[in-house]
């Protein structure tokens, strides 16, 4: 069995820069935000299960305002489950 490495976004915050909409604001073609690429919010908090060690600690990997999830330390394929609708 591959060793399998779940994702959980645990906690967010609105984004600052567009306060939440998700654009610019503008009524006339409104532009996506670019600091959270239209989706209001910004992962805040994360959470990597290990199929093999279990929850993994903060130190293990890094993420992204934008949910992108980077281990650290892994010589090792793994499959990697991520959320299907994160920011719902
Ligand atoms: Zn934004």
């Amino acid at each position: 069995m591959t060793r399998q490495i779940t994702i959980r976004y645990t906690s967010f915050r609105g984004c600052p820069n567009c306060e939440g909409r998700g654009d610019d604001g503008s009524s006339w073609r409104p532009f996506e935000c670019r600091r959270c690429r239209g989706r209001g919010k910004l992962v805040t908090s994360v959470e990597v299960e290990d199929s093999v060690e279990g929850v993994l600690p903060r130190s293990r990997f890094d993420f992204t305002a934008l949910g992108e999830v980077y281990l650290l330390d892994f010589d090792e394929e793994v499959e990697v489950v991520r959320p299907k609708d994160p920011w719902g």
